[in-house]
């Protein structure tokens, strides 16, 4: 059995790997897998699936199953799997990072150091505690990150329509329940037909003046235009964002928009995460048995 993998993964998966057959990272070899391992940069489309007759298992290291044609493997008898819960803590310390790092001016207060100026009065850091925080999408990320922000003496509330009550969280039925009174906003949607473009020049009308948002969910689900709009109105006082509309984005108007900060699809890249992806990789390969 070739075991293709296909994205970056831990150094030490090959070798994890190695007692379940041949394990390989060249490409060229995808006629020939049984297996194939991804993250989000390999976009397992119907052409794709097309070019890999061997193919039976997909593992997703991750969450998002949107770079998989999920109906055209299943047609195919391919099984799709993720690790769905390995990222949680990875991807809601980043969610936290940004909501600390954007009213402190972290970035900008390195950056004009770094420039020789002395930002000192001009540079207004304001306080998460007793602030607001809005989660949209209270899965995994969304229910970690609200722990650590009750722990930083935030309000949490959320919308989710397919939770009705959580214990780290006031559930509201309407996502303007939530943007209407949050200081932070922070995204933790899937890509789906309803979430994409979700946030939108007129929902973002919605948002309390000088709120903050971070996304940290899909790209996709925010119009970036209608976000820089609100950056340069001061209708949101600064964006933190890790996920793009492509891996690496093309032409997104975010990078000249005014207090963003800006990640390369950083969520689930910690160190423990891999190693959590790689156990999840392996228990799913050893239960697995190749049908033909
Ligand atoms: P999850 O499935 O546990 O949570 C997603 C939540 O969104 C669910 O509770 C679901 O009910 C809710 N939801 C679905 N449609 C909704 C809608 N229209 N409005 C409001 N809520 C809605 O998933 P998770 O593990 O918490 O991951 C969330 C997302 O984070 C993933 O789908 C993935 O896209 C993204 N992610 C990003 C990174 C990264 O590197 N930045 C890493 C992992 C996951």
């Amino acid at each position: 059995m070739l075991i293709l993998i296909s994205d970056a993964f831990a150094p030490d998966l090959p070798e994890k790997l190695s007692p379940y057959g041949d394990v390989t990272d060249d490409k060229g070899k995808l006629p020939k897998a049984t297996v194939m391992l991804v993250r989000s940069k390999t976009k397992v489309t119907r052409e794709y699936i097309d070019s890999a007759p061997n193919l039976k298992l997909v593992i997703r290291g991750g969450v998002g199953l949107d770079n998989i044609d999920l109906n055209y493997a299943s047609e195919k008898g391919i099984a799709v799997h993720n690790t769905a819960a390995a990222s949680s803590i990875a991807v809601a310390e980043l969610a936290f990072t940004l909501m600390i790092a954007l009213p402190n001016h972290v970035t900008k207060a390195d950056s004009t150091m770094r420039a020789g100026q002395w930002a000192k009065k001009k540079l207004k850091r304001t306080e998460l505690y007793k602030k607001i925080l809005g989660i949209v999408g209270l899965g995994r990320i969304g229910t970690e990150l609200a722990k650590r922000a009750t722990a930083f003496g935030m309000n949490v509330v959320a919308y989710d329509p397919f939770v009705d009550s959580s214990e780290v969280a006031t559930m509201k039925p309407d996502l303007k329940d939530v943007l209407n009174n949050s200081d932070y906003v922070s995204l933790h949607l899937p890509l789906t037909e309803e979430t994409k473009g979700i946030i939108d020049g007129e929902i973002l009308n919605e948002f309390k003046d000088g709120a903050y948002l971070i996304n940290t969910g899909r790209g996709k689900t925010i119009v970036e235009e209608d976000v820089v709009e609100a950056l340069k109105s001061g209708k949101l006082a600064g964006f933190g964002n890790d996920v793009w509309y492509s891996d690496p984005p093309e032409n997104t108007p975010l990078i000249d928009a005014p207090n963003v900060i800006m990640l390369p699809h950083l969520g689930a890249s910690t160190k423990e995460n891999l190693l959590r992806i790689g156990d999840i990789i392996e228990s799913i390969i050893r239960d697995f048995v190749p049908t033909d």
